[in-house]
């Protein structure tokens, strides 16, 4: 039976929306409205590889959504056979370890962790309220970005600190990207055909945000992001890992404010900081094989701190069955994955330079048939996990 979800990702000043059918994962529309609340806000709606544009200025979430109904009732399909909508909520605090049916109760919770995700939570919330109000007959299910790494260790997402004040401040490492962790890990033990809990594994979900996860057994261990998505390996324009003590050090000697040193490691760090420029790995590349030495060292950061949690992961797994790219960068730059798997060589990673060279939109594995570690690159689909979570809520 035909089981149409529609999967809601609200940002700040956009929302991204897809209709997936479940049953035969075919993607039925698929959509996009910009810059709501500015005066040229537009929305792009595509079906049957047809892209409908409408350009009316949106106030809100509100009046966005609005407009996102019109573009089904315009260009199709009917919005009245969706039988739920699924939310990402990018975080769940301690609160949600798993995808949960969305009340009143969930909003008011939701909107008690905007601190811990104050550009994230606040526009889902937003989204959530605004499309309860549009599409009030089925079920909302919000999905979190930090529920798939509800299993780590204490010892894996305890800070170091007073104990005390982490306790209060719910201070722990969380973790991001849980979603496509999750599918992608799923996906590699069915490519292995392999049951999950049989398969250790580290996955590598690098786009312009990026993370690493440890997962033993279908159970994630450890992941590089923290209490916000800033930590770990280094992203588009964020810096990833940094000594804690810069901010103190910027705070003294360059009078920089919290909020300034804040937007310094989120916005203008990463590759786009360290080059000057596009925090996009096909302009970096352009720039490396140019000669440019920003560039190149920017890209040598990358790998060296990718190799760095590798290393690290492999230790804490104690060896591992598979290694997985995803996400932009993992997906599409081989030169990225060439690096990584050369300086891991020793230690099992024997990729196959061909196929690895081979572009493809299909999970593939691109490691030599003897390789001790099995090298794969599966394309995420977090939109189609989103639809499979929310889909398992509302029929449980
Ligand atoms: P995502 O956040 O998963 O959408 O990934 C965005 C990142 O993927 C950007 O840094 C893009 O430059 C990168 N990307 C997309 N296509 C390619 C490509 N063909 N080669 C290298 N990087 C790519």
């Amino acid at each position: 039976m035909p089981t149409p979800i529609l999967v809601l990702n609200c940002g700040s000043s956009s929302i991204k929306y897809q209709v997936i059918d479940v049953e035969d994962e075919s993607r039925l529309a698929s959509g996009l409205v910009q810059k709501i609340g500015l005066p040229d806000t537009s929305l792009e709606h595509t079906v049957d590889g047809t892209t409908n544009r409408m350009d009316q200025m949106v106030a809100d979430h509100k009046q966005a959504l609005e407009l996102v109904v019109r573009a089904f009732e315009m260009y199709g399909p009917a919005l009245s056979d969706v039988v739920a909508v699924g939310h990402r909520a990018v975080h769940g605090g301690q609160s949600f370890r798993a995808p949960v049916r969305i009340d009143d109760d969930v909003i008011e919770k939701l909107s008690e962790l905007s601190p811990l995700a104050p550009l994230h939570n606040p526009p889902a919330i937003a989204g959530i309220e605004a499309a309860m109000s549009t599409l009030p007959d089925v079920p909302h299910v919000a999905v979190f970005d930090t529920a798939f790494f509800a299993t780590l260790p204490a010892e894996a997402y305890t800070y170091a600190i007073d104990a005390e004040i982490a306790k209060k401040y719910a201070v722990r490492k969380y973790g991001f990207h849980g979603t496509s962790h999750k599918y992608v890990s799923e996906r590699v033990a069915e490519l292995l055909e392999r049951p999950y809990d049989e398969v250790d594994q580290i996955v590598c979900h690098l786009g312009n945000g990026a993370s690493i996860s440890a997962i033993r057994g279908g159970v994630a261990v450890d992941t590089s992001m923290g209490l916000t998505p800033l930590q770990g390996l280094v992203m588009g324009t964020r810096s990833g890992d940094v000594d804690p003590g810069l901010h103190a050090y910027l705070s003294r000697e360059a009078g920089m404010s919290v909020g300034e040193i804040d937007r310094l490691l989120n916005s203008r760090s990463g590759i786009a900081g360290l080059t000057g420029g596009s925090s996009d790995f096909r302009d970096l590349g352009t720039r490396v094989e140019a000669g440019d030495s920003a560039a190149k060292l920017a890209y040598d950061v990358y790998i060296h701190r990718l190799v760095s949690y590798i290393g690290s992961y492999l230790a804490i797994l104690g060896g591992i069955d598979a290694i997985t790219f995803t996400a932009g960068v993992g997906e599409n730059d081989d030169a990225v994955r060439e690096s990584v798997c050369d300086r891991l060589a020793p230690l099992g990673f024997l990729l196959d330079d061909e196929a690895n060279r081979i572009r493809s939109k299909e999970p593939r594995r691109i490691s030599q048939p003897d390789s001790p570690v099995q090298i794969l690159v599966v394309p995420t689909n977090e939109e189609l996990a989103m639809a499979r979570e929310t889909l398992k809520v509302i029929s449980a």
